[in-house]
């Protein structure tokens, strides 16, 4: 029997420049949670994790087993659609089923929340959020800042760049002919 250690360095140094960062991992995983929304005002993808470990994922559609904006139609009620939950809605609706606690959770999602899900976010136990895209919520700014004031939360946002997202399809999928 014979033992040794064997690195590839050449293989390594691949795997080290394509290795997404966390911040990346889990941002890529939110973008793809987005896919799966069924409301065309805005695809939103959302996952909570802890420890480097995926407690629960979320997008934005309509309750289970009900018809989906793209198939009936959005509700629009002043503006926005009352039809679909939002993505951080059914992050916390599904630890809720699976018996799952957010406590300490850091929350990554595509957009920046509305009051409601902010709101919620806060009381799901979740203590950071991270998201891509702005979206401007002036209820949510105000109460954003009270709750940074009281250490209740932290907030950033972290933004893929397009040629680490080709790299990584690349490493996937192989060359992209455009
Ligand atoms: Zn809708
Ligand atoms: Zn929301």
């Amino acid at each position: 029997m014979s033992v040794e250690i064997f690195l590839d360095r050449e293989k390594a140094e691949r795997i080290q420049r394509t290795r997404p960062t966390k911040d990346e991992y889990f941002m890529l995983i939110a973008k793809l949670v987005s896919l799966r929304a069924t409301c065309p005002r805005l695809r939103v993808g959302a996952v909570a994790v802890k420890d480097g470990y995926i407690l629960a994922t979320g997008y934005n559609g309509a309750p289970r087993g009900m018809d989906h904006c793209i198939d009936v139609g959005c509700l629009i009620v002043d503006g926005h659609c009352h039809r679909a939950v939002h993505a951080e809605q059914n992050v916390i609706a599904m630890a809720a089923r699976k018996g799952i606690s957010l406590e300490g959770a850091t929350l990554y999602v595509t957009h920046f929340p509305c009051d409601t899900c902010f709101k919620l976010v806060l009381n799901a136990g979740i203590k950071e959020i991270v998201y891509e895209e702005m979206y401007p919520n002036e209820a949510t700014e105000i109460l954003l800042r009270e709750a940074q004031d009281k250490g209740i939360v932290k907030i950033r946002q972290f933004k893929l760049s397009k040629e680490r997202v080709r790299l990584f399809l690349e490493e996937l999928f192989g060359e992209f002919v455009d």
